[in-house]
């Protein structure tokens, strides 16, 4: 297996940014990833999936590996689930798909997003009130400095809201391989998030199933997400900020409608998006790039801007948050 000099990554990667990697090369099973680990250097290896969680701010001085491991296989069945294993670099959105096919429910809510199975466990892809977690079994990772093949549990993956131990502790020792999901045989659907249920009610067909479920959320998504095919953008660039009961009641007297969610740690999520635009932010644009006109949360490249001009937007936005609202926003997308 060999490897391309200076590879273009502008279509590799849904901002559509212009960086360069020094060395790529794709591999479509482990045994190529070992043979390839091989021959780089540990420290400066990127592992690229759908590139729609990332910002390229410089040429990627590296090897970036591109995961093309691919197959969906039914591994067991119990009384009341289904084990699918599906390789690291099968298409979300096709696994999904391919599981309203054949009725493995659960992962119904997780449709249209983008990039590959194995980026989902990284930041514990989660909408529509569902993340992987909950329908996660195990994952295969190959650890970097040795080649080995490890076995991963929901426990040594340690999830959290956007977070896992592959994002914190973990980050840059292992390449994950595939993943193991844990689907249901007896349905047990999840409507109660945002407009999914009004959407329903808007399906002609008037059932619930995986199927009415997966293409109201594709309808949801499709209305107010921006296509990175047609505009470039990574999704939300920031985490919903969680903050305390007692912070979120005092802005609350200042900022009557502002958006916030309880979670179990007796603190408040607040909608990221809400603050953004309450700050000002939302539809501003600034030469070829700047903030989506529908949804603040995400930023954009209208064509031709740089890695940095986004970043150092991303930065103006933290400093305006935490002037006005006391709240320290953290960035989603993984900068490099
Ligand atoms: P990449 O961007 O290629 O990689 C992301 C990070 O993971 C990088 O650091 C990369 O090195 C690492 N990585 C990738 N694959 C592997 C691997 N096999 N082993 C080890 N490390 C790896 N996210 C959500 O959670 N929920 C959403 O609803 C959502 N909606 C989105 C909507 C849009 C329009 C867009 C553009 C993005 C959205 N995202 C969402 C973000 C993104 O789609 C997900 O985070 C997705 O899982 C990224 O997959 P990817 O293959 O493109 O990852
Ligand atoms: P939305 O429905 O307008 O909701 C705004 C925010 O409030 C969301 O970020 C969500 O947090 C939170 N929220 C809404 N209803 C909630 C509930 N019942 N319980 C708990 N929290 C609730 O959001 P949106 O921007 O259109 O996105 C819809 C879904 O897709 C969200 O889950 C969002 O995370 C996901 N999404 C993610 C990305 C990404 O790149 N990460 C991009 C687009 C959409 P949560 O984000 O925690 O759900």
């Amino acid at each position: 297996m060999s490897f391309i000099y200076n590879q273009p990554l502008k279509s590799l990667n849904t901002f559509g940014i212009e960086a360069k990697a020094t060395r790529f090369a794709v591999f479509g099973s482990v045994a190529t990833l070992v043979d390839l680990l091989k021959q780089a250097t540990p420290e400066t290896i990127l592992i690229l999936g759908g590139g729609s969680n990332l910002l390229f701010t410089k040429d990627f001085e590296g090897t970036v590996l591109k995961n093309e491991i691919t197959g969906i296989t039914l591994e067991k069945e119990t009384t009341d689930h289904y084990f699918l294993k599906a390789g690291a670099g099968e298409v979300w959105h096709k696994l999904v798909m391919h599981c309203v096919a054949h009725n493995y429910q659960g992962i119904e809510n997780l449709a249209l997003i983008p990039g590959c199975v194995g980026a989902a466990p990284m930041q514990n892809i989660g909408a529509y009130g569902v993340e992987l977690k909950d329908i996660f079994h195990e994952l295969e990772a190959v650890e970097i400095s040795t080649g080995r093949l490890h076995v991963f549990d929901l426990k040594a993956c340690a999830f959290g809201y956007r977070e896992s131990a592959f994002k914190n502790e973990l980050k840059n020792k292992f390449i994950i391989t595939s993943v193991t999901l844990r689907l249901n045989k007896k349905p047990v659907y999840n409507t109660s998030y945002g407009n999914i249920a009004a959407q329903l009610e808007a399906d002609e067909t008037g059932e619930l199933s995986m199927r009415a479920i997966a293409n109201a959320v594709i309808a949801i998504r499709s209305s107010k997400l921006p296509d990175p095919e047609k505009i470039g953008n990574a999704g939300s660039f920031f985490k919903n900020p969680e903050i305390g009961l007692e912070q979120f009641s005092e802005l609350k007297k200042v900022y009557p409608n502002i958006v916030g969610h309880e979670t179990g740690s007796s603190k408040m999520k607040v909608a990221a998006g809400w603050l953004i635009e309450q700050a000002g932010w939302k539809g501003k644009t600034f030469d070829n790039y700047g903030v989506h006109k529908n949804q603040a949360l995400v930023l954009v490249n209208y064509g031709g801007a740089s890695g940095k001009d986004i970043l150092e937007l991303s930065q103006k936005i933290i400093v305006s948050i935490r002037s006005q609202f006391n709240i320290e926003l953290v960035r989603e997308v993984n900068i490099y």
